[in-house]
């Protein structure tokens, strides 16, 4: 992933990951804390022009968690910083109940429906109809 301050990766692991995290050069790699556990299990690599990070905590924090820790502590993360259209906001206003968790957590978690209905736990039947439902701005009283 790059950086979203346009640094190169080494720098952008010194500057902005080392500085938020609290991490040091281990060899080829940067030691780190978590941003979600907090404990200093967090490796930090370069790999290419991206950076790679993986928790080593057992059990390892959920990575879609951790993404959204990212966007918050780093200045430059793009990964869990989409932004969202008022656009899309606005079709929300036209669903209710299972639909509406379901489109929420697709633009907040920035995944797709299948992915997103897992992490809620919704039922198969519930996020097949979930999936299903279209945004009715006539008659928001309509249960989905
Ligand atoms: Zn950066
Ligand atoms: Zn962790």
């Amino acid at each position: 992933m790059a950086c979203g301050l346009g640094l190169p990766a080494s720098e952008c692991v010194r500057k902005h990951w080392c500085k938020a995290l609290d991490g040091q050069q281990v060899g080829a790699h940067w030691r780190a804390t978590c941003p979600l556990c907090w404990k200093a299990n967090f490796e930090i690599s370069i790999i290419g022009v991206g950076i790679a990070w993986n928790c080593h905590t057992d059990p390892e924090c959920d990575h879609g968690d951790i993404r959204l820790m990212l966007a918050k502590v780093l200045p430059c993360y793009k990964g869990g910083g989409r932004t969202v259209a008022r656009s899309e906001l606005e079709k929300l206003l036209g669903l209710s109940g299972a639909a509406l968790r379901l489109r929420v957590a697709c633009l907040a978690w920035d995944c797709a429906p299948d992915v997103a209905a897992q992490k809620l736990g919704l039922p198969s039947r519930t996020a097949r109809r979930a999936k299903a439902a279209r945004p009715d701005l006539a008659g928001n009283r309509r249960s989905a």
